[in-house]
């Protein structure tokens, strides 16, 4: 049986606290939003909220709920196969709070809901639509699931005015049974980003890799490969970090250098831009990069 890896220096982080940290805590408990950032433990949290001076604050803001109709190995949102109903307000009341919180940029995301007719997928193009009234300059980035394969709701959430599509493969293709849920699968991803792309091609798309799960050097290739062929513009990479006991062990830590090798390979297969590193989170800084390269 699989021993749990002790913890490397390289992932002990302190969780210090800003200004803007505080300011954003406090509207989220009132307008009983979630976070990604805060239900996932993120240990980017006050780098992220805080922006300071030279950085570009961003958020990920979590819309429909906390509970999800699936159960990836990995992840720590609790499953229900009935959440709650939408709260219609929401779309109103996230956009407003956004549009107070001084940031650049922000990541609205969600758990799957499999249960709802569209996927929730005009819930978000709205949400997306009343912020680029409200604040036009913040920059917004989408983290959708997959919409079980549904193209429609793709092409509702690429085509709502937002910059960036982002939807998570999360592993690679032979561990993708083991890690994401049964309805997902890693073609469907690939024709998730592939669809967003073509509808509108002058959004960003995105993806994301966990390592550390048992994966081969040749399967993560793999999966940068079908990426870019699916045009793909950015990858993140970070390591895999167990939330509980009860989800799925890690299998190793990577080190920092190799994390360094799928940056440069990355670069070599023509991503625009490729975030590794062992903190590094999907939507970790996103908005430095995007707002000094690519959106101005
Ligand atoms: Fe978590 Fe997303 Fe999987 Fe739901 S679909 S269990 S939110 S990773
Ligand atoms: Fe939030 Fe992402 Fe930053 Fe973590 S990396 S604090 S989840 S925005």
């Amino acid at each position: 049986k699989l021993k749990q890896p002790r913890l490397p220096d390289w992932l002990k982080t302190d969780i210090p606290a800003g200004q803007n940290f505080s300011k954003i805590k406090k509207d989220l408990r009132g307008l009983k939003l979630h976070t990604v950032c805060e239900e996932a433990r993120c240990p980017n949290i006050s780098d992220c909220w805080g922006g300071g001076e030279h950085q570009t604050a961003t958020a990920t803001i979590m819309l429909m709920g906390d509970e999800c109709t699936r159960g990836c190995r990995f992840c720590s949102v609790k499953t229900n196969r009935k959440p709650q109903a939408l709260d219609p307000h929401e779309p109103e009341h996230t956009s407003e709070a956004i549009s107070r919180w001084g940031l650049d940029y922000v990541v609205l995301t969600s758990v799957d809901r499999d249960d709802l007719v569209d996927g929730g997928s005009s819930h978000f193009a709205e949400t997306i639509r009343k912020i680029k009234t409200k604040a036009p300059h913040i920059l917004v980035e989408c983290l959708t699931g997959d919409f079980g394969g549904s193209l429609d709701c793709v092409e509702t959430v690429a085509k709502s005015g937002l910059d960036v599509y982002a939807h998570n493969i999360e592993t690679v293709e032979a561990l993708t049974p083991y890690v994401r849920d049964r309805r997902a699968g890693f073609r469907q991803s690939m024709n998730v980003l592939k669809h967003a792309k073509e509808v509108q091609p002058s959004l960003l798309t995105k993806s994301s890799i966990m390592l550390g799960c048992g994966e081969t050097d040749d399967e993560v290739l793999h999966a940068l490969e079908e990426l870019r062929k699916a045009d793909v513009d950015v990858i993140t990479l970070g390591q895999y970090m167990r939330p509980t006991k009860r989800h799925m062990k890690v299998h190793e830590y990577v080190t920092p250098e190799k994390f360094k090798h799928w940056e440069t390979k990355g670069m070599e297969l023509g991503f625009k831009y490729v975030a590794s590193g062992p903190l590094v989170r999907s939507s970790y800084k996103a908005g430095e990069f995007y707002i000094s390269n690519m959106l101005k």
